[in-house]
């Protein structure tokens, strides 16, 4: 029996040498539009808040009290993407209690980009294909042309 390899797939080999394919091992799953409802909702959601935003500012004003919850918001969530989601669930960078892991559950889960479960697994994909054709953010042309740039911004924002 023989094996090929085209250099394309030499390139997309993680560290442990397993092709994409092989190491991916995942069913293949076609996308409908249903699979784009979290990038959708964030979309939606971010234009209605900054709808919501002018009026309120229009209307009431900022006070001392919204900028601190503003910037308390803020925080939290990136806390939650880069300590929670990133560091602790996608690559258990230490060691956490289970009271602190539901805590960065929760404030990881309040940035709205999926489940810890959902990001880590991706993350982590990510992170062992990146830049080939299995990495779920690689913004890398999917075709020739113009068509296949657009397809690639597409797939590294929407997956
Ligand atoms: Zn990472």
């Amino acid at each position: 029996m023989t094996t090929t390899s085209s250099s394309s797939e030499a390139r997309d080999r993680d560290s442990a040498g397993r092709t994409e394919t092989a190491a991916a091992n995942a069913p293949d799953v076609s996308r409908t539009w249903f699979d784009y409802r979290l990038p959708l909702s964030i979309i939606v959601l971010n234009v209605i808040g900054l709808v919501a935003l002018v009026f309120l500012v229009g209307w009431h004003g900022v006070s001392r009290t919204d900028l601190a919850i503003f910037v308390s918001m803020y925080f939290l969530g990136m806390l939650g993407v880069e300590v929670g989601l990133h560091r602790y669930f996608s690559h258990r960078s230490f060691e956490a209690t289970p009271p602190l892991r539901l805590a960065l559950a929760i404030v990881g889960a309040m940035a709205g980009q999926g489940s810890p479960l959902v990001w880590a697994t991706t993350h982590r994909k990510h992170h062992r294909f990146s830049d080939g054709s299995s990495d779920p953010h690689s913004p890398m042309p999917r075709g020739p042309g113009l068509a296949g740039i657009l397809t690639g911004l597409w797939h590294a924002h929407f997956g």
